[in-house]
């Protein structure tokens, strides 16, 4: 190693899933299969004929797209932090809010980027089993620690905890920060954010990428108290100040707007994934009951990573880690009928074979 090198800041890095540029059936990467709201598209449309307003910084507060969220989910301005994407909402989280020498807690099998902002800012951590059917034991978070984080939905198993049980783990934790990621909240159940009134020390990070259509234009945001949301926007402060981009101001507020497009396209994937459950249980896979906008399923008697490589080679691309405990399951979002329709009729051909 060269002597500049040594105090260089090492890091295994998240990978993220394969953006493949040719038209393939795209069941890899939890993107919603529809289009952002009307709205939406007419915002990019408008920024587009007034090229003008790229020229200025945006808003460093981003307050009118605060001011959108705040109104739609009945909280303070004060209470709402956005960021690019909720990978930069929980990346400024970890760097906010874990700074103890006592280890944060998380899943063993859960959002792989945890790992990787915990070993980035030198931040000491646990991983708690998941039980044998993916469930996350409670009880394994009772101890002391330098804060928690877990999604729920969890990924990649799609398993969703009901609020009492996500609050039996909060109550658990008042004297840490404790963070429930909702990337996946709107196809599953109940959010966290009723259990803000009685826990300051609760923050819920939730994203434009899933329900909303939006992958592509980067929004996430944080709910917590106006303390917490205070100290979050201090680290964004030293740290860079225009986050959003103008277009990312305009189309959020524009999507937050059009509530009825947004259930429309949320049910419409939940109907779809209602069907894919029967689909893949009439082949045999097997699966933990999924809650959010992808499946994770498992065959008894095929190698998941055939499976996966047989998709790939016929322009279907589904997920798969080559590791440990989940080295026999398939992560595959829920797309259009109609991509889901051309995924089961291949996996019938390759299972006849
Ligand atoms: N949390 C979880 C659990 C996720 O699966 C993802 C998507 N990769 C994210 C957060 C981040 O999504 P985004 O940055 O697009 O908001």
């Amino acid at each position: 190693m060269k002597d500049f090198e040594k105090n260089i800041r090492k890091v295994t890095p998240y990978v993220p899933g394969e953006q493949p540029q040719s038209r393939v059936v795209k069941l890899n990467t939890n993107e919603n299969p529809y289009p952002p709201a009307p709205g939406v598209c007419r915002a990019m449309e408008d920024l587009g004929a007034h090229g003008d307003m790229l020229r200025l910084y945006p808003d460093p507060t981003s307050d009118k797209l605060v001011t959108a969220l705040a109104q739609y989910y009945h909280v303070g301005k004060d209470q709402v932090f956005v960021g690019v994407g909720s990978d930069d909402v929980l990346s400024m989280c970890f760097l906010t809010f874990f700074n103890s020498p006592k280890p944060i807690f998380f899943p063993d099998i859960t959002y792989s980027f945890y790992k990787v902002w915990a070993d980035l800012y030198r931040i000491p951590y646990e991983c708690k089993p998941l039980d044998e059917n993916f469930r996350i034991v409670k009880e394994d978070y009772y101890g002391e620690n330098g804060g928690v984080i877990f999604p729920n939905p969890n990924a990649p198993t799609s398993v969703y905890e009901e609020l009492d049980f996500v609050e039996d783990i909060i109550s658990h934790n008042q004297d840490v920060v404790v963070i429930v990621d909702e990337a996946y909240i709107d196809f599953a159940g109940k959010s966290a954010l009723s259990l803000l009134e009685k826990y300051d020390n609760l923050i819920i990070t939730q994203t434009f990428s899933k329900a909303r259509s939006m992958a592509g234009m980067r929004i996430g945001y944080a709910i917590g108290s106006p303390l917490l949301i205070r100290y979050l926007n201090d680290a964004k402060y030293s740290f860079n100040s225009y986050t959003m981009t103008q277009a990312s101001l305009k189309c959020g507020v524009e999507a937050v707007k059009d509530k009825e497009y947004f259930e429309e396209t949320v049910n419409k994937i939940v109907e779809t994934r209602k069907w894919a459950v029967r689909e893949f249980s009439r082949l045999g896979f097997c699966f933990p009951k999924p809650s959010g906008n992808f499946i994770f399923v498992s065959h008894p008697d095929y190698d998941a990573k055939d499976i996966f490589q047989a998709l790939r080679e016929n322009g279907i691309y589904v997920r798969f880690w080559d590791s440990g405990r989940i080295r026999q399951y398939l992560r595959v979002t829920i797309g259009t009928r109609e991509e889901m329709e051309t995924l089961f009729a291949f996996l019938e051909r390759f299972m006849r074979r």
